[in-house]
């Protein structure tokens, strides 16, 4: 029989590359045979999720051949207290990702744009480019941080969106309050600022780092990401959130999935949102191991760009990001290469738990040596 011939709605779609995801525990330990392997290479939280996050879920898994609550009501109610917002502002998704490719899905119609940072997380460009978008990437400024000037003057008539990483993933880098004020100031209407939140909690900490919800709720008509996969530790769960105008929210409600957040993951984010704590604990560990693993390297003669998150990009002064992404593998260790990223000559670090980044700073230490 003849294959059929598939062609995407949009040409876009071809020249697209699939998600590079970090490598999976499991799948480095057989390949190499290590007994012990630690991976800082999704962002993950190295403290994993509350206890009462992992009860609850639990206990939902036992009810899970129902269907999840398609309205979120609980986990929704609970939101809007937390951040005093009608509940009527507020979207769930199955991760921040599925707001994000929802909010492409609603905005961008063939030949449209949208503006981002590049580099800058990579969802920016899959969203835009399934659906027939055309992103237009502004280059970092040399400090590794949004260029906003470049940015407003990338806009025009046909841009849509307007994505910020807040802080930027990969680089760690933050807009201040101020700088992100003025950007939105002369924000023309027609485009829809949607501020990814990803790493807020350790972000805040910051000095001048913005609270994009306090903005939305003091009338900013921004789109707001959280996510609870990153300080909370439910990134296996997938459950995200957005803050936004009710018009926008309402949109979205109409196209997303009904049921796009397991009634599993619902329970275990209610639960998180209890533990404030847990979440203080993981802030602080990986305020304090930033430092740790900054100087580390720096001792191997390496440098680090600032980060707000819970990562760290790692410049190996000139050395291939590849390579020493496969020597590290060898040692037991996952990172990230950043060569999709067109960042080459880097890797991108999760800070782990304090043994776990040792174990980085050795394998590290060897690593370059060899190269
Ligand atoms: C990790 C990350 C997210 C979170 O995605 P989820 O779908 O909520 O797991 C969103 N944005 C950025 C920039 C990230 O790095």
């Amino acid at each position: 029989m003849k294959a059929p011939t598939y062609r995407p709605a949009y040409r876009s779609v071809e020249g697209l590359v699939p998600y590079q995801t970090g490598k999976p525990i499991e799948e480095v330990a057989r390949e190499l045979g290590l007994s012990q392997v630690v991976k800082l290479a999704s962002n993950e939280s190295p403290m994993g999720m509350p206890e009462a996050a992992s009860r609850a879920a639990a206990e939902a898994a036992t009810k899970a051949s129902r269907y999840p609550d398609g309205g979120c009501y609980e986990l929704k109610r609970l939101l809007a207290r937390k951040h005093g917002i009608p509940e009527e502002r507020i979207v769930l998704g199955n991760g921040s990702n599925d707001i994000l490719e929802l909010l492409a899905q609603l905005l961008v119609a063939e030949g449209d744009e949208t503006v981002y940072a590049w580099p800058a997380f990579i969802v920016y460009r899959l969203a835009t480019m399934a659906h027939g978008g055309r992103g237009i990437e502004v280059p970092l400024d040399a400090g590794m941080g949004h260029d906003l000037d470049a940015m407003a003057r990338a806009i025009t008539a046909r841009t849509r969106i307007v994505f910020i990483a807040n802080p930027n993933n990969p680089t760690g880098t933050y807009v201040t309050r101020k700088r992100l004020e003025s950007f939105l100031d002369h924000l023309p209407h027609t485009v829809v600022p949607v501020l990814d939140e990803a790493y807020f909690e350790y972000a805040i900490e910051h000095e001048g780092y913005p609270d994009g919800v306090a903005m939305a709720r003091e009338g900013r008509p921004l789109a707001v990401l959280r996510t609870f996969s990153k300080a909370y530790g439910l990134a296996g769960l997938r459950v995200g959130y957005a803050v936004m105008p009710e018009g926008l929210a309402s949109l979205l409600n109409r196209i997303r999935q009904p049921f796009n957040v397991s009634s599993v993951a619902q329970a275990a984010a209610a639960a998180a949102l209890g533990e404030a704590a847990f979440v203080g604990r993981a802030v602080r560990l990986n305020s304090t191991e930033m430092e740790r693993v900054t100087k580390g390297l720096e001792a191997l003669g390496l440098s680090c760009v600032p980060s707000a998150a819970n990562f760290i990009l790692v410049d190996l002064a000139g050395r291939n990001g590849e390579e020493v992404f496969r020597a590290l593998l060898k040692l037991g260790v996952i990172v990230r290469p950043m060569a999709g990223y067109d960042l080459p000559k880097t890797i991108r670090v999760t800070i782990g738990l304090p043994e776990e980044n040792g174990l980085f700073l050795e394998a590290m230490s060897t690593a370059i040596k060899k190269g």
